[in-house]
């Protein structure tokens, strides 16, 4: 996957208390530039003590990011935010990836099978380049991709998926771009309050300071950073 990494991190304390959905706030570079952290998502854990983040790079931050060596020490404050939460009464789990959509996607889907439930995921990308490799994800998550100019699985976009395959989910959970979620407001398939979706707005402070990511729901006005990044579909005003 191009400009794409996965960075394997020695981190018990978070690995032991984080939950699928929340993220790490991560300081990039060896100083204070760029002063923000970014936020990332938490991709996977390990018994032993281990997190995964994967991430494109798009910016100062995460070039920085990405030069990292083996070895290296990284500044990270998490887990943060609230996760993604499988209901007592779902078994059937529906996965929904657009893009990178699939960092926080991977962790959830690993949990849900975990508690015997099913996984489906459909996972989206402009070409096959940008696709996660199928080798890498469990034999046990059915896997369904959209390539946008057909390079590989359906052509078009993932969203075209997903109307075939809510019947059958009792929970669908979405981490894509903005334009995704749009989209699958206005699908009236999809069951009213059994659809989290992770918001990837840009984020200051990470822990409810500095206001800087708050959005509009149907609640009021709340922070992606305290109050999210899972949220409902049916809760944000778009
Ligand atoms: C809760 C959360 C979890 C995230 N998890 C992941 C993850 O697991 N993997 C991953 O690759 N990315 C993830 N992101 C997005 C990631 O935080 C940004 O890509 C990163 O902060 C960009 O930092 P930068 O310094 O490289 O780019 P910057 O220099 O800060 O920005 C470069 C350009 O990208 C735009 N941009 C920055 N952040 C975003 C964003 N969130 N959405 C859209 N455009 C943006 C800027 O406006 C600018 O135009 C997550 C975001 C949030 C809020």
């Amino acid at each position: 996957m191009p400009q794409t990494h996965l960075v394997w991190l020695e981190a018990p304390e978070i690995a032991a208390d984080a939950r699928p959905g929340q993220f790490v706030m991560v300081r990039c570079g060896n100083n204070h530039d760029p002063l923000l952290r970014r936020p990332l998502s938490i991709h996977q854990v390990t018994a032993a003590g281990r997190i995964a983040l994967l991430f494109s790079v798009v910016g100062r931050g995460t070039v920085l990011l990405s030069r990292r060596q083996q070895g290296d020490c990284l500044d990270l404050v998490g887990p943060l935010g609230n996760g993604f939460t499988i209901e007592p009464d779902s078994h059937r789990l529906l996965l929904v990836a657009g893009g990178l959509g699939l960092a926080p996607l991977l962790f959830l889907a690993t949990k849900g099978l975990d508690e015997g439930c099913s996984v489906v995921l459909l996972m989206g990308t402009r070409n096959v380049s940008l696709l996660y490799p199928l080798s890498s994800l469990s034999s046990r998550i059915t896997c369904f991709t959209t390539t946008e100019d057909g390079s590989a699985g359906v052509k078009g976009v993932v969203t075209g998926l997903i109307a075939e395959c809510a019947d059958q989910a009792d929970q669908v959970f979405a981490c894509g771009p903005i334009s995704m979620y749009r989209s699958m407001a206005c699908d009236g398939g999809l069951k009213r309050g059994r659809v989290q979706i992770s918001l990837e707005v840009v984020m200051g402070c990470g822990v409810g300071a500095c206001y800087g990511c708050t959005i509009k729901t149907r609640k009021g006005l709340q922070q992606v950073c305290r109050d999210g990044p899972v949220f409902e579909l049916d809760e944000v005003v778009w």
